[in-house]
C-alpha cells in the first residue's frame, strides 16, 4: 500500500480523533495519558510500509514478527499505572519504542529492555530524534529485570510470559504497581500491586500480546 502521507506533517487532527474515537469513548480517563496520546507521533514508530495506518485501531507490524500495541491498549496500561511524574519506570519490550515515548512524557525516567537487538537500535534512533532524554537502553532478557537500577515504581510488560517473572515482583517498590499480560493461549492483563509488603493481583482485561522470549520461553 503507498504511503501518502509525508513524514514531516505532524497527523494532530488525526491523533485527536484517535483519542476521543478509541481511547476517551471506551473509558481511559487519565488527563495526563490522554495528552501524552494526543502528543506522541504514533506514525514515526511505525515502518514507512503501514504508515497510513497509524492512527488506525489496531496492533500493526514492526518487523522481526513483532508488532506495536493497539493504541488503546497502549493508553490502558499506561493508565493502570497511575504516574504522576516523579516515578522511575522499567518496561520489558522496547519494541518500536511508542509505549517508551509515551510512559517518558508522564513520569521521570524509563529504563527499557529489549531482547532483539535490530529493534531496541532502531527504537533508540526514533526516541532519539525526538529528543527524549530519560530513557535509558538496554538489550536483553527483560525476564530478570535490571536489578542494579531496582527498586522501580512501575513496571510495564508488553510480552506475556506464561507466569509472572519473579525477579519484576521483587524489583517493584513499596507501594508500586505492574502490569503485565500473562498466560499463553488465552492470555489476561493483570495489574499487581506491592503494599506494605503484600502482593495484590487484579485481572484487568483479556489480551492478545506476542509470547515473552528467552527465559519465559521455559516456565509454566
Ligand atoms: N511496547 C512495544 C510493543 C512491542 S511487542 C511497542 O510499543 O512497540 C513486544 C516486544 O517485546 C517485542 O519487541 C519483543 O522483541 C520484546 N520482547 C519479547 N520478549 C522479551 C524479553 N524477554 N525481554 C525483552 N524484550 C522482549
Amino acid at each position: 500500500m503507498m504511503d501518502r502521507t509525508p513524514d514531516n506533517t505532524d497527523r494532530v487532527a488525526e491523533r485527536a480523533r484517535m483519542v476521543e474515537e478509541q481511547i476517551v469513548r471506551r473509558g481511559v480517563k487519565d488527563p495526563r495519558v490522554l495528552s501524552a496520546m494526543r502528543k506522541v507521533p504514533r506514525h514515526l514508530f511505525v515502518p514507512p510500509s503501514h504508515r497510513s495506518y497509524a492512527y488506525a485501531d489496531e496492533p500493526l507490524p514492526i518487523g522481526q514478527g513483532q508488532t506495536i500495541s493497539q493504541p488503546y491498549i497502549v493508553a490502558f496500561m499506561t493508565e493502570q499505572l497511575r504516574l504522576t511524574g516523579d516515578e522511575r519506570v522499567l518496561e520489558i519490550g522496547t519494541g518500536s519504542g511508542y509505549q517508551t515515548a509515551v510512559l517518558a512524557e508522564l513520569c521521570d525516567s524509563v529504563f527499557t529492555i529489549e531482547i532483539i537487538a535490530q529493534l531496541g537500535e532502531n527504537a533508540r534512533k526514533t526516541l532519539d530524534n525526538l529528543g527524549y532524554r530519560n530513557i535509558v537502553y538496554r538489550i536483553g532478557d527483560g525476564y530478570a529485570g535490571w536489578e542494579e537500577k531496582a527498586p522501580f515504581d512501575a513496571i510495564m510488560v508488553t510480552a506475556a510470559p506464561p507466569e509472572i517473572p519473579q525477579p519484576l515482583v521483587r524489583q517493584l517498590a513499596e507501594g508500586g504497581r505492574m502490569i503485565i499480560p500473562v498466560g499463553t493461549i488465552s492470555q489476561e492483563l493483570i495489574l499487581l500491586e506491592k503494599k506494605n509488603g503484600q502482593i495484590k493481583k487484579t485481572s484487568v482485561l483479556p489480551v492478545r500480546f506476542v509470547p515473552m522470549k528467552g527465559k519465559a520461553e521455559t516456565d509454566g
